[in-house]
């Protein structure tokens, strides 16, 4: 049934073309072959060439033709198995015979008449069967949406207007829209007969203006007027128990089953599972989902092909809905850029989380990162949560579940932005301010429209658990869950609405916008092509970019700063430094790079001059320098080798040391407000001519293993000390190696205006043997590792 040529040789094994699937080896070849998948495509595919071969194209029809009518017709040619038609525009049939002798027959028919019309009969066109993958996110399918797209946008005339026709193509139309309305008001209606007074409230993209044709139900059942009612009823049932008389609630009502003020929400979302399984016609597939964050009940709608959601314990998520429909009110650029945005997030595989929970971003957080970048424009499309809350009147104030969510009703009693942009200079301008933001070193902060150093959320500080007793709301008691995007849900204070990105998906949306801003300084994305060529946004949806790494990045080795591996005793000293926390994590960062290269692998380091024409600006710099950075790093900072041994560092760090950041606000910009100090002098940071005379970087693995077994157990201490010895073994076993290598090592401190890291640039000065590139790749994974393990260390000893 597989044919040979369905299986191809590639580097990394096999694959199948007519699975879609890469194999790495025979035995999993062999096993592909056999298995289910592959025979039942084969299966297809044979079939469909089989239907193929033996049937014909017939067009010229009309929609009062029956199948019965064309199939009488052929069969003077012979047996006829099987008529397909198109039977809604009836323009063509497909007609299949028992055998391929009757094709010739029908084919070699000059004129073919049935019921006054005449006939044209074609043989099949051969189509190459393909696999099409069931997964929308598939960038198979992702390009095929494109592809349809793509001449209607290559044609309009600009930028602005391919942007506003993103949002025709995608909104949810008005009949889609009352649908969903009809089916909330069945719902209400079935809900309201097993739970009275309670009250279904549709929240999220359906109703949010940012909904597309596809997008989820989401539903909230608000049972507080429910629990009312039942606390009512079951103080009269006591007293008709007393002899008094029944209000009539029924003896096998539900809600006698359960008790709304005790069970646990799980409880209840499987009651109404069974309410929406056994009550609401054409909903199936009924499922509770008690793991998530907000347990929910999904269904889908059969006839609406709708996917829904509901949730008991999410008043908030309706109020941030509403904070979102005024948003989209107030500024009418918000929806044609959201719609752009999450489109081009999709394509990129950024955002959408398509089984609901998973790695990636989801839509209400795009929004938010969205609103944030509008609030950072100069001027300003938004005002500040903060603002807003200011703006709104008595009555308008809502605080829920101890959070302030006020915010004005309307639009009208907000000024209009002095921002004038156009839509296609603010979608350049969000890649642009996201490519250059410090993810790793922020907390974005909608309520006060800008990014708190990450930091702020490090140390327990207990004046902040002490609630205001001025404001009766909630502060910051309890700390959002941070990660490599931190990113406030502006009412909920204490959630990152980000917090389920792992850093590979945060490192994609960075690096997406990245490349998407140089795309938007091309001509190709201003100018429409008078060739017909792709220009503007299409070029910008294209599926999962590729970055190529420059050759100077492959010999850098970055030391990206990474919360979760940052001991609690550093922790607090980088609280304390505040805004200058950067810098003091960069001089500790630079200290163990010197620890490994001179005392773990032996290298002789020299200290390399610093850059003489930025030593003007970096005296200037360190006058301006603040206090508190000063006695923060002075008292913190040690070298790792001891603290008596001046340590290279010490000097030329404290000596050239300037703030990142002269105030607060230097991190929040990335729009160019605050200049990119980290790269503006470089005479701060550390650099080193160093020399190395065994190879210490290889067999390491092995002689560790060794001395491991030697001492039967790792050796006293860390890791530190067995590498120490490792190295130690292999310059004591190994012969030198005939010319030394030396190299030079230029650190770099990045952050404040992109992702807070410690670079190190790597670069020959001798290398006779021609082993750098070996060295380098081996520091590339060891150093990082190291640094962490010293940085653990210092702080333990401090
Ligand atoms: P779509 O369904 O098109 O992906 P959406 O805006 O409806 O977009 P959902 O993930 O379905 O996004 O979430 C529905 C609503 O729930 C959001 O609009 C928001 O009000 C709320 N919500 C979703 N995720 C969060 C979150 N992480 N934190 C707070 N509220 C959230
Ligand atoms: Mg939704």
């Amino acid at each position: 049934m597989s044919s040979d040529s369905d299986i191809i040789t590639t580097m990394k094994g096999f694959q199948c073309t007519l699975c879609n699937v890469n194999l790495p080896n025979m035995p999993s070849l062999d096993q592909h072959v056999k298995g289910r998948k592959h025979k039942t495509l084969s299966t297809v595919r044979n079939t469909r060439k089989t239907q193929e071969e033996h049937s014909v194209f017939v067009s010229g029809i009309k929609p009062e033709i029956s199948q019965t009518d064309i199939s009488e017709y052929f069969e003077r040619f012979g047996p006829v198995s099987d008529v397909i038609m198109d039977k809604d525009k009836g323009v063509y049939a497909i007609v299949q015979f028992s055998g391929s002798e009757s094709i010739q027959a029908a084919l070699s028919c000059v004129e073919h008449r049935m019921k006054g019309l005449q006939l044209r009969v074609k043989p099949r066109e051969k189509k190459e069967f393909k696999l099409i993958p069931k997964n929308k996110n598939d960038p198979q399918n992702l390009q095929r949406v494109l592809d349809h797209l793509k001449p209607e946008l290559c044609q309009l005339v600009s930028v602005n207007a391919q942007i506003h026709y993103i949002v025709e193509r995608f909104q949810l139309g008005e009949n889609e829209k009352k649908a969903r309305g009809l089916l909330v008001q069945l719902l209400q209606e079935v809900f309201v007969e097993f739970f009275p007074d309670s009250q279904i409230l549709a929240f999220g993209s359906s109703v949010n203006t940012f909904g597309i044709h596809s997008c989820d139900l989401d539903l909230f059942l608000d049972l507080e007027n429910t629990k009312v009612f039942q606390s009512r009823a079951k103080t009269t049932t006591e007293q008709a128990k007393e002899g008094m008389s029944d209000d009539g609630q029924s003896e096998d009502s539900i809600l006698s089953d359960i008790d709304l003020t005790t069970a646990s929400p799980a409880e209840i979302l499987d009651l109404v599972a069974t309410i929406l399984k056994r009550c609401v016609p054409s909903v199936h597939k009924v499922h509770v989902v008690s793991s998530a964050r907000l347990p929910v009940v999904k269904f889908h709608h059969r006839e609406l092909n709708l996917q829904g959601d509901i949730s008991i314990n999410n008043r908030l998520a309706v109020r941030n809905t509403r904070f979102l429909q005024l948003c989209s009110g107030m500024e009418g650029r918000l929806r044609p850029l959201v719609y752009t945005i999450r489109y081009w997030a999709k394509q990129k595989q950024l955002a959408g989380n398509p089984s609901g929970s998973g790695p990636l971003l989801n839509n209400y957080a795009l929004t938010l990162l969205i609103l944030f970048f509008l609030q950072n424009c100069e001027p300003p499309v938004f005002l500040t949560v903060d603002q807003l809350k200011e703006m709104a009147c008595e009555e308008e104030e809502c605080v829920i579940e101890g959070w302030n969510c006020t915010f004005p009703s309307q639009p009208i009693a907000v000024p209009p932005s002095k921002n004038m942009q156009d839509l296609c200079t603010l979608l350049a301008g969000f890649f642009s301010f996201y490519s250059k933001f410090d993810f790793a070193g922020s907390v974005i902060s909608l309520r006060e429209g800008r990014a708190l150093p990450i930091t702020d959320f490090l140390s327990q500080n207990k004046d902040d658990e002490v609630m205001d007793e001025n404001q009766p709301t909630k502060t910051n008691q309890q700390r959002p869950k941070l990660g490599p995007l931190n990113l406030l849900d502006p009412f909920e204070l204490s959630h990152n609405v980000a917090g389920n990105l792992n850093e590979r998906s945060q490192r994609s949306f960075q690096r997406e916008c990245q490349e998407a801003e140089k795309y938007c300084r091309s001509l190709q994305y201003q100018r429409k092509s008078n060739k017909g060529k792709s220009w503007g946004l299409v070029r910008l949806f294209t599926p999962q970019g590729q970055v190529l790494q420059t050759k100077t990045e492959q010999l850098t080795v970055s030391i990206p700063f990474k919360l979760a591996s940052i001991p609690e005793g550093l922790r607090n000293q980088l609280h304390k430094a505040g805004d200058g926390f950067r810098l003091l994590w960069f001089q500790k960062v630079c200290s163990a790079v010197e620890g490994v290269l001179k005392t773990i692998l032996n290298c002789h380091l020299t200290p390399s001059t610093a850059f003489k024409e930025d030593s003007a600006v970096a005296a200037e710099e360190l006058e301006t320098t603040a206090a508190s950075l000063e006695s923060s790093t002075n008292d913190s900072f040690e070298s790792v080798e001891s603290n008596t041994e001046s340590s290279s560092l010490g000097t030329v760090a404290v000596g050239h040391k300037r703030q990142l950041s002269s105030d607060s606000d230097a991190s929040v910009s990335p729009q160019g407000k605050k200049p990119r100090l980290a790269r503006k002098g470089k005479s701060e940071f550390p650099q080193w001519i160093c020399v190395l005379k065994h190879i210490v970087w290889a067999g390491r693995r092995k002689v560790r293993r060794e001395l491991i077994k030697d001492t039967d157990s790792r050796p006293e201490g860390s890791c530190m000390e067995l590498e120490s010895q490792v190295t130690a073994y292999i310059t004591e076993k190994e012969p030198e190696l005939k010319d030394p290598l030396e190299f030079k090592v230029q650190s770099q401190m990045v952050g404040g205006t992109e992702s807070t890291r410690a670079e190190f640039r790597f670069e020959p000065t001798s290398d006779k043997v021609g082993v750098f590139h070996d060295v380098f790749h081996f520091l590339e994974a060891f150093l990082p590792k190291m640094v962490e393990t010293l940085l653990r260390r210092e702080v333990g000893n401090a």
